[in-house]
């Protein structure tokens, strides 16, 4: 049985140390896939902790696992560290003030992600080396979780063949088991080419692209009545061909992002959205050219493992807040803007499975101080995470911890700022004894593992995983990238 002090008191007693790496990733603060510094700092320290390293992987040069053990059960426990970009943000202000204009920063919280996940599996390396218990831990680098589906490259790799189970967290504004399914989703370029002409002078020798975004985005706005009411339809003009407009866009492009509760419909959808994007073409007299992405799939939730989360979150319990904390925090809300938090608004819903109480403290308080109880039942969160493919071929689960103050807006400035303070760094620590604990538990118990797997066949039924991304298509990485982390 572990011995659950020993590893509390370990995580604490270093706490500085991974607070310190948590605060240099933040200030790397580098997109996806272009995460060179912050690969290469995790990797020193698995390094110098004895795991042994393979970087570089599924053709992604910041991708990484570090392993540790050489038999036993598999725990892979999922770090993350890429930025937003144009989120460039200074730590602790309470206003907005970048620290340098157009640059990047974690306005998801995955430097305190990976970093969590990162402190787990060296706690459980210690654990299983000082208790001489068979074992294997690996930190498994994931990159690119921002629109990059870094996870659903390194599944396709067959880098999770072997593994038991996957343990994951996220920074949140609540503690919870995060139990619960996300959308599929696929995400692709509409490159149009026309003819530029003088807009004036000749417009009947030109050919617009810009036209043909614009004929798209209306035909893909008509189509939004005749899908299933739970997808969703996103998109951004990333090429508008220009700034002057006595000339005839020659180019445009048009990014989409498509979202459904299962693959197939995803795709269904995608297919739809193509032919749309076919007709603004014909309709133009322009070319269009679909380049595919990325794409991830949905969450396949695992209860037998979602349960022990769920104890040993209550286990090790939620962290205390000074008077100044709670004082700055509240300052901090004044800047979100009327209305209910965004929390409110999702879980508002399961008021009767939760209970009144907690919706009512999610509306008065600055940091959740308690855990929501595992009574929220199975829903799909709309939104979507990579983590979702690991999902389907390993027993996986994961939970939220409160690493900002309750109504923080995602991927704000307001998360930037919170994700290199104490309010942040106490998210990440909580979630990184959970994670620890959790994997020393399957990996004492085996019948656990055999459980949650039985779990997961039982859910796929008949459904088999098969990759989203076609095996011809290479993760989106700047060439620049390839040379920099030998
Ligand atoms: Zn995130």
């Amino acid at each position: 049985m572990v011995n659950s002090e020993e590893i509390i008191q370990w995580i604490d007693f270093n706490q500085k140390w991974f607070i310190e790496i948590a605060d240099k990733i933040w200030e790397f603060a580098e997109i996806r896939f272009e995460e060179v510094k912050s690969a290469k700092l995790q990797i020193s320290v698995l390094e110098e902790e004895g795991f042994e390293i393979s970087k570089g992987l599924a053709d992604m040069p910041t991708a990484f696992i570090g392993a540790y053990g050489e038999e036993g059960p598999i725990v892979a426990i999922l770090g993350e560290y890429d930025a937003l970009s144009g989120l460039s943000q200074k730590a602790g202000k309470l206003e907005k003030e970048s620290i340098e204009k157009d640059g990047h920063g974690h306005g998801c919280g995955h430097n305190l992600l990976g970093v969590g996940s990162l402190a787990a599996a060296i706690a459980v390396k210690r654990y299983l080396e000082a208790n001489k218990v068979p074992g294997i831990v690996r930190y498994y680098g994931c990159p690119g979780e921002e629109g990059g589906s870094g996870k659903t490259y390194m599944v396709r790799e067959g880098l999770f063949e072997d593994v038991h189970i996957a343990l994951c967290w996220h920074p949140f504004s609540t503690n919870f088991l995060f139990n619960i399914s996300s959308l599929a989703n696929i995400q692709a370029y509409f490159r149009f080419t026309g003819r530029s002409a003088h807009a004036a002078g000749a417009p009947h020798q030109g050919r617009s692209a810009l036209d043909a975004v614009e004929l798209m985005n209306v035909g893909t706005n008509y189509l939004r009545e005749h899908i299933i009411t739970q997808a969703r339809l996103h998109y951004a003009v990333t090429n508008t061909g220009g700034n002057a407009p006595n000339v005839v866009q020659a180019n445009a492009e048009v990014l989409y992002l498509i979202r459904a509760p299962e693959m197939p419909q995803a795709q269904e959808i995608y297919e739809r959205v193509i032919k749309i994007a076919k007709g603004a073409a014909l309709m133009t007299e322009t070319e269009v050219e679909v380049v595919f992405d990325k794409a991830s799939s949905n969450l396949i939730p695992n209860n037998v493992i979602g349960n022990v989360l769920y104890e040993r979150l209550q286990e090790v319990g939620v962290p205390e807040y000074t008077e100044k904390e709670l004082e700055w925090g509240r300052k901090l809300q004044e800047t979100f803007g009327e209305g209910e938090p965004e929390e409110v608004t999702n879980f508002k819903n399961f008021e009767k499975e939760l209970g009144t109480d907690i919706i009512d403290k999610m509306r008065k308080c600055v940091m959740f101080d308690t855990i929501f109880p595992n009574t929220l039942p199975e829903f799909t969160l709309p939104g979507s995470t990579d983590v979702g493919d690991v999902s389907w071929v390993v027993p996986t689960s994961q939970i939220g911890t409160a690493s900002m103050v309750i109504g923080t807006p995602g991927h704000s400035w307001q998360e930037v700022t919170q994700s290199a303070m104490s309010i942040g760094h106490k998210g990440m620590i909580l979630a990184a004894k959970v994670l620890a604990l959790v994997a020393l538990d399957f990996i004492e118990k085996p019948e656990l593992i055999f459980e949650a797997k039985e779990e997961l066949e039982k859910r796929l039924g008949s459904k088999e995983y098969e990759s989203p991304i076609a095996p011809e298509i290479k993760p989106n990485v700047p060439e620049w990238v390839f040379d920099s982390m030998d």
